[in-house]
């Protein structure tokens, strides 16, 4: 795979670690040391990042493990297996830290859907911003929200001719589902750094699907 320059932008420790252990488990151990081979990472083959909020895991690191499902599985099975690792990542660990922003909390859970979700996603994009550098913002557009990262780890320095940041729509939808105490939503990706987009852009319908 074509290789990536370092960002000088970083994930805390534990978020990549979080990330890592997701993918072990949605691929298996071999899948994930395949694919770190593939990305040039092997000094983390059975050394995962500690779990601290150092920033220290660069985010050409974090692009390149996604790109390497492609160049393994092909664009539809690293298309769900990245969809499945954002997904896994998000009930693994990271929202552990959204118990941290009061999301979940007794006094959350009896809000009504609307109310939920208005403080919920925001505290899902602060807690990206405060604890990495990937800074990420939400605007309320009426029929739905709008889901912006700043500077998005998931495809940096990568080149596409297609929306690709597939780890970023499992991670808000597993996200979603907790802050809605269980619903599924519809997570689209309408703008993509990779694929030309100025920035990465995820159109999150307020509707659930059920
Ligand atoms: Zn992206």
């Amino acid at each position: 795979m074509q290789k990536i320059e370092k960002s000088g932008l970083y994930y805390p420790n534990r978020i990549a670690r979080i990330y890592l252990e997701a993918m072990e488990e949605v691929m298996g151990r071999n899948g994930l040391v395949a694919a770190l081979r593939v990305a040039g990472l092997e000094e983390f083959i059975d050394n995962y990042p500690p779990a601290n909020l150092d920033r220290e895991f660069d985010f050409a690191d974090y692009s390149a493990l996604n790109g390497a499902l492609d160049d393994i599985y092909g664009p539809r099975g690293g298309r769900g297996l990245a969809l499945r690792a954002g997904r896994a990542s998000f009930a693994r660990g990271l929202r552990d830290f959204g118990a941290l922003a009061g999301v979940g909390s007794a006094a959350f859970r009896v809000l009504p859907l609307p109310a939920k979700l208005k403080i919920g996603i925001p505290a899902m994009a602060k807690i990206f911003s405060q604890f990495s550098d990937q800074y990420s913002t939400v605007e309320d557009a009426g029929e739905e929200f709008v889901y912006t990262i700043h500077k998005c780890p998931v495809c940096w320095g990568r080149t596409a001719d297609r929306t690709i940041c597939f780890a970023a729509i499992g991670l808000l939808q597993e996200g979603l589902k907790w802050v809605s105490g269980g619903g599924e939503f519809r997570v689209e990706e309408t703008e993509c750094v990779a694929a030309g987009g100025e920035r990465c852009k995820f159109r999150i319908e307020k509707t659930p699907l059920r």
